[in-house]
């Protein structure tokens, strides 16, 4: 490591298992500390992540609102502690508003009226959800204009929270059933500390009821998982995830990753596949190996992913197709055969892994750009579809996070990355795949064709 032995290394740094965060090392130390104070500098503020047995949230959440969702809402988390009137001198874990009443541009006042009063009163890590009505779906043009603000609203909120407070927006089906069980996982995710690095995004629930899992600690029991490119890196740390949350895990990487995937399997207790996702037969393969020792598949991820990135003028045609070809071609190849097979089941989950340089673009990348732009388009598309079988598709679309592919960034090129978002800050692997877990449950069967960022609301491409 390249920090000096007399600087204390804060634990953002000592966390991250890519290249050493030199400014979060810095502004961790004490001398780094008194800078920032005097100066004003951002001070990335140290995430609460899940641990087991811990309370979901570091505070009582603050219920405001009097649309469709508040009550039931209430009657689902009898295990949060929920507050309905604010006290000046408590720190809430959550402040979660039922927007759904707002059906006019005059009652967008309700927002100010709740949240202007609390903004001092959310603890470090604390969440703010807000409930709205999808706005194309609502009945009146006064209630889609009214609805649609709740966007800004909310984007805004998150990049005024400090010390790692995040605000997300969920947009819930104007014909979600009365007890709005389809929205429950969602909320738990939101109101969770697995939501650490999710920040200024917008969800969209359908109208499914739910079911919730026998432990909300074990939700994938009984499920079969597949991760492509799980020898390293966010995939390692899925499957990682997947195991605790109580999935029986395959693990597939190339060929010449048998070794790294080995260690995978053994360390989280998967069953190893070594497997080209780019192979003709991939699809073929997979299935096979699946039924024959599972009787099947639940979810799958596809998570293998490379960059070779060079100037377009300067790219060459093998560059161009590889990327193209693992990381969006394989995919929908893979997702295909399976599920025309029938070895993806009834209730089945797909995984997609974009990136917000498919929304924002980036020099350099014009072929990772293309394919990960690509993964969103193959959930718009095979959402609806899939839906007809009872499979959910969604994608992640990662920030910085730290691994071995942002290590090898330029120096200047990687700090600027962590910085240029809300929380100032890379993400871990495990931030990822928490929000994999979450479209991966039985219980997010009303969510499908969502694209979430897990980029503590990056600036890049926002
Ligand atoms: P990584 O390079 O550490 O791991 C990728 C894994 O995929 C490797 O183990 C590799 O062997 C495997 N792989 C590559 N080609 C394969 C193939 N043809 N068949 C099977 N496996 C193959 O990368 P990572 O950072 O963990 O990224 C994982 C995913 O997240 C990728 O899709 C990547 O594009 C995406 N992503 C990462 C970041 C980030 O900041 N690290 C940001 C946005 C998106």
């Amino acid at each position: 490591d390249t920090v000096p032995a007399n600087v204390k290394v804060g634990t953002v740094a000592a966390k991250s298992k890519g290249a050493p965060n030199l400014y979060g090392s810095f502004i961790h130390s004490a001398p780094g500390a008194f800078l920032a104070s005097k100066l004003g500098l951002p001070q990335p503020a140290e995430l609460r992540r899940y641990k087991a047995g811990e309370p979901a949230l570091p505070g009582p959440v603050l219920l405001g609102g009097k649309g469709r969702l508040a009550e039931p809402i209430r009657a689902l988390l009898t295990d949060y502690t929920i507050a309905d009137s604010l006290e000046s001198g408590t720190k809430y874990g959550a402040l979660v508003f039922d927007a759904t009443g707002i059906d006019s541009i005059e009652k967008l006042e309700q927002l100010f009226e709740f949240f202007q009063p609390a903004m001092r009163n959310i603890a470090p890590s604390g969440r703010v959800v807000v409930l709205g009505s999808t706005p194309e779906l609502v009945g009146s043009v006064d209630e889609q204009i009214a609805q649609r603000a709740l966007e800004g609203f909310t984007r805004s909120v998150a990049k005024e929270l400090l010390r790692g407070a995040t605000a997300q927006l969920v947009y819930v089906h104007p014909e979600a059933g009365s007890s709005a069980t389809g929205v429950e996982s969602t909320l738990r995710f939101l109101l969770s500390a697995k939501s650490a690095f999710v920040d200024g995004q917008v969800i969209r629930v359908g109208k499914a009821e739910s079911v919730a899992p026998a432990s909300w600690d074990k939700p994938l029991a009984g499920k079969v998982a597949v991760v492509t490119g799980a020898a390293r890196g966010i995939g390692a740390t899925i499957a990682e995830v997947f195991a605790r949350d109580g999935a029986t895990v395959i693990v597939a990487d190339i060929p010449a990753a048998g070794e790294a995937l080995s260690e995978t399997a053994n360390k989280v207790g998967a069953t190893a596949l070594a497997l080209d996702v780019t192979a003709p037969d991939a699809a073929e393969r997979l299935a096979e190996f699946a039924t024959e020792r599972f009787g099947g598949i639940d979810i799958v991820v596809h998570n293998a992913g490379i960059t070779r990135d060079k100037l377009l003028a300067n790219m060459d045609e093998g560059r161009w197709n590889s990327v193209i070809n693992v990381n969006l071609a394989a995919p929908h190849r893979i997702t295909s055969g399976l599920v025309a097979k029938g070895v993806l089941k009834e209730g089945g989950r797909v995984i997609d892994v974009s990136s917000i340089a498919g929304i924002a673009g980036n020099r350099g990348q014009t072929n990772y750009g293309a394919s990960k732009a690509g993964v969103i388009g193959m959930v718009d598309a095979e959402a609806p579809l899939l839906s007809e079988k009872g499979i959910t598709i969604n994608a992640v679309a990662p920030g910085f996070i730290e691994t071995a592919m942002t290590a090898a960034i330029p120096v200047g090129t990687r700090e600027a990355g962590r910085l240029m978002s809300s929380l100032l800050q890379g993400g871990q692997t495990v931030d990822v795949a928490e929000t994999i877990a979450y479209f991966a449950s039985p219980a997010s069967n009303a969510v499908s064709g969502n694209v979430v960022r897990v980029c503590g609301q990056s600036l890049i491409g926002a």
